[in-house]
């Protein structure tokens, strides 16, 4: 036998159950988000290169060492988007789209990072960018909708966690101090900072704050906040009187910088309570001068990515999914040739259903009915045929009913009803 082909490393395939039970999630969140006013766009799975090394920054983790990048046959520099703004930002302006605009999408990202759980690959995000509207009212609706999503979605054990980086100039200015106060705390003796954050001083000293080794180092170094101009101050109070406003429970971390360089104003993640390396949910905030990098005309925009595989992680245990509702079981030549236009009928009524494709014992079908999980088998024979109905049994507790067929459409609409109840 020839040796088995696997998925590619930090892939994944999502198997029935978990498929239905993200459906599920995701009609929740498109009907959450259309009532704030979304409209959902799809752009290329694989975008010019160019695309992103101009707007994340050329010295950003995702860039430097984590895109899939590739030459089509024209030789031209092509990757998959690792991530949805900048794509979502390029249609925006090739289309001509017209803001203020709420555009939404659920788009799959790839970056080639080290895999393990809730770190993918291949990964899904839900993501939202308002596009031409710059009011604290809208940085905090933002901030709402992603908490409130996560709510819908049945997660309570999160923390919003929000910051100010200010205007490109206060953050220059920032950039300054924090590396004088690395290099007279260097000078010291008092840190020596890993290889990478060595390298990151010379090109994108935020960074540094994020590093897992050195940023707790950091604890007494100077922050953004004090190096923001009053408006952009007052703008950041803003955000915070609307959120309290709505009852969000936020924190305000000052060292929260996130990864890529687009970021004005305000930041915010969105993190699981729970201690773990893979803990954010949710990283969003306000990128001014993207859409003018791009080549547009200035336009402000704020948004956010939710990483949709790491809020299935933090649900845990994916529910069992149940099978077609009815399977419709035959006993007899003639009843099987009647089952196959019952099945068509109940399937026409939309209610999920199937049968034994082979011809089968009564006991060998029941037997496929409960390995697929069917919630009743609709028997069939002769004699349930003459007296113009059907037999119902409920494959839990073997309960049996007759009933007629026009019947079987209520009888799963009320099954519907009770579970919801
Ligand atoms: P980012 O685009 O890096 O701000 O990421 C936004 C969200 O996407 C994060 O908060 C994560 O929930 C999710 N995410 C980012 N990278 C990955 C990954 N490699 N695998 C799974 N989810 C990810």
């Amino acid at each position: 036998m020839s040796k088995r082909i696997q998925k590619p490393r930090g892939t994944r395939d999502i198997l029935p159950d978990e498929y239905a039970f993200r459906e599920r999630l995701l009609e929740k969140a498109f009907k959450i988000l259309k009532t704030y006013g979304y409209r959902f766009i799809v752009t290329p799975t694989f975008e010019y290169t160019q695309l992103f090394t101009r707007t994340i920054g050329e010295t950003t983790d995702i860039v430097e060492k984590e895109m899939f990048r590739f030459q089509d046959r024209g030789g031209r520099d092509l990757a998959l988007r690792p991530e949805g703004t900048a794509p979502v930002i390029r249609a925006f302006l090739e289309n001509r789209l017209i803001p203020p605009a709420k555009i939404a999408y659920f788009m799959n990202m790839f970056r080639a990072e080290r895999p393990q759980k809730g770190r993918y690959r291949e990964f899904w995000q839900i993501g939202v960018e308002a596009i031409g509207m710059k009011d604290p009212l809208i940085d905090a609706e933002v901030i709402e909708l992603g908490a409130r999503l996560l709510q819908e979605f049945g997660l309570e054990n999160f923390i919003v966690e929000i910051n100010s980086i200010g205007t490109k100039d206060e953050r220059e200015a920032y950039k300054r101090a924090l590396l004088d106060y690395i290099g007279e705390m260097e000078s010291q003796g008092e840190i020596t900072l890993c290889e990478d954050c060595q390298r990151r001083k010379e090109t994108n000293p935020l960074r540094i704050l994020d590093c897992k080794i050195d940023g707790p180092k950091l604890q007494n170094a100077p922050t953004i906040l004090e190096f923001l101009s009053e408006d952009s101050y007052r703008y950041f109070e803003e955000v915070q009187k609307y959120l309290k406003k709505w009852g969000v429970d936020f924190v305000v971390n000052p060292r929260l910088v996130r990864g890529l360089d687009y970021y004005t104003h305000t930041a915010f993640e969105i993190k699981l309570k729970e201690i773990g390396a893979q803990d954010a949910l949710i990283g969003g905030g306000r990128y001014d001068t993207l859409v003018e990098d791009l080549g547009g005309p200035a336009t402000p925009a704020v948004g956010f990515a939710m990483g949709f595989d790491r809020v299935i992680v933090a649900l845990g245990n994916i529910p069992r999914i149940k099978g077609p509702f009815y399977f419709v079981a035959t006993v007899g030549d003639f009843a099987r040739g009647y089952g196959i236009g019952l099945l068509r009928k109940i399937r026409n009524m939309g209610v999920p259903a199937d049968m034994s494709y082979e011809i089968k014992s009564l006991k060998a079908q029941m037997k496929i009915a409960d390995r697929i999980g069917a919630v009743k088998a609709v028997i069939v024979g002769e004699e349930e045929i003459n007296r113009g109905k059907v037999r119902v049994r409920d494959m839990e507790t073997g309960e049996e009913l007759l009933v007629e067929e026009d019947k079987l459409r209520d009888l799963y609409e009320e099954e519907l009803k009770r579970k919801k109840t």
